[in-house]
């Protein structure tokens, strides 16, 4: 198997809309059209790789136990509607603000690339094949730093909720004309993995 491209989301105004350091099932509202997104990717071949600057850990907001379980509840509500989340990397730190050990410059928080090539060397992944999609301009650098060969921005016009769909459904149009690989088999039913890129 060559290497594979992947659809790496951010998560906050992309997954969920963004309500500021969402970390509990009560404050989480998807983004309509994002299951079918997630689902369309897992078909033709493409590994979602979710990529979030987390610095609500940094702050103290919620731990990283308490951020890893909760996505591996969001993993499952993905799983309820036939789509797979296949790897998370996130980065807990900030440079300015936070507690001891996460208050540090660091090669993983976007707009640096740190996530995106975390996975790259983890899951083999055709960067230059890949689709990035994000919310924010630091979102749209970091991928271009990775060589990402698309970058979307969602909501750039300003649009919140309906306008993030409509974008979404234009990925979903590039995701559609690609072919499925021949290896799809062999990535159906694969766990979840949670990084953190910067250990690594
Ligand atoms: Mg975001
Ligand atoms: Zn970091």
């Amino acid at each position: 198997m060559g290497p594979q491209p992947a659809l790496f989301l951010d998560r906050d105004g992309v997954i969920n809309v963004d309500h500021g350091y969402v970390c509990t099932p009560d404050r989480t509202e998807f983004v309509d059209g994002i299951f079918d997104l997630v689902r369309v990717a897992n078909q033709r071949s493409h590994r979602v790789v979710v990529v979030t600057n987390q610095a609500g850990i940094a702050r103290g907001y919620y731990s990283e136990n308490e951020f890893r379980r909760y996505m591996e509840w969001m993993s499952g509500v993905f799983e309820e509607h036939q789509a797979r989340l296949d790897a998370v990397y996130y980065c807990p730190h900030h440079p300015a603000t936070g507690q001891t050990g996460y208050k540090r410059a660091c090669t993983c928080r976007k707009p640096a690339p740190g996530m995106i090539l975390a996975a790259q060397r983890d899951l083999a992944l055709d960067l230059a094949a890949s689709i990035l999609v994000g919310d924010k301009p630091s979102d749209i650098a970091a991928g271009q730093a990775a060589g990402v060969g698309l970058c979307v921005q969602v909501g750039a016009d300003g649009a919140m909720g309906h306008g993030i769909t409509e974008d979404l459904r234009a990925v979903v149009d590039v995701l559609a004309v690609r072919q499925a690989g021949d290896h799809q088999s062999d990535l159906v039913g694969s766990d979840i993995i949670i990084n953190t890129a910067s250990t690594r």
